[in-house]
């Protein structure tokens, strides 16, 4: 996609997470303007990744819509995967941390499965595969025990979720990535050179 603005300035440089696509830019495109009840500027940076627009007010504080969670992770090849983990961070910038942790959720079952697990398992044994499968370090392990114990799924109950759950389940979700995609593609491309 390729989105052509009119009349873009050139403006300060600013440094933000983009809220559409989740990278981390520095953008000096855009437009400002004046508040004028309090005289102060705002602005609106465009993103150099994946042209879109984001408005920061007059306090230079408050981004909209807000960073999401989380970093990109390269590699995955997976769409599935790449959607999910995505979808997941996004949730963290409206505050839908319940759905949060249900895309993680499903981006974890999916990895396992993808890993060779058997279908119809419940999350936390599919946690525990990709722990037993070595896909979660040694040194990671107590995430397993974290992730048991909040894990309510084994009763089908749907809890509601707050941001550090959220947070925490991405950050484990983005370092299994890492591990499993970004990396071993990033050596394959070395090793190609
Ligand atoms: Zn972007």
């Amino acid at each position: 996609m390729t989105l052509n603005w009119n009349r873009v300035e050139t403006m300060p440089s600013k440094q933000y997470i983009c809220g559409y696509c989740g990278d981390d830019i520095s953008s000096e495109k855009g437009w400002f303007g004046k508040n004028s009840s309090t005289a102060r500027l705002v602005f609106v940076y465009l993103c150099h990744k994946c042209e879109r627009p984001t408005f920061f007010n007059t306090d230079g504080l408050g981004q909209t819509p807000g960073a999401i969670f989380g970093n990109t992770v390269e590699g995955v090849e997976d769409d599935l995967v790449e959607k999910l983990y995505n979808e997941a961070r996004r949730c963290t910038n409206n505050k839908s941390f319940t759905s949060a942790v249900l895309s993680c959720r499903k981006l974890l079952m999916h990895i396992a499965v993808a890993k060779g697990a058997m279908k119809d398992l419940n999350f936390i044994e599919y946690v525990e595969f990709l722990s037993e499968k070595n896909y979660i370090p040694p040194d990671a392990k107590d995430w397993v025990d974290h992730i048991r114990k909040k894990g309510n799924e084994a009763n089908h109950e749907i809890v509601i979720m707050n941001e550090v759950d959220a947070k925490d389940l991405i950050s484990f979700s983005e370092m299994l990535l890492k591990l499993i995609y970004e990396f071993p593609a990033n050596i394959k491309k070395k090793a190609q050179q």
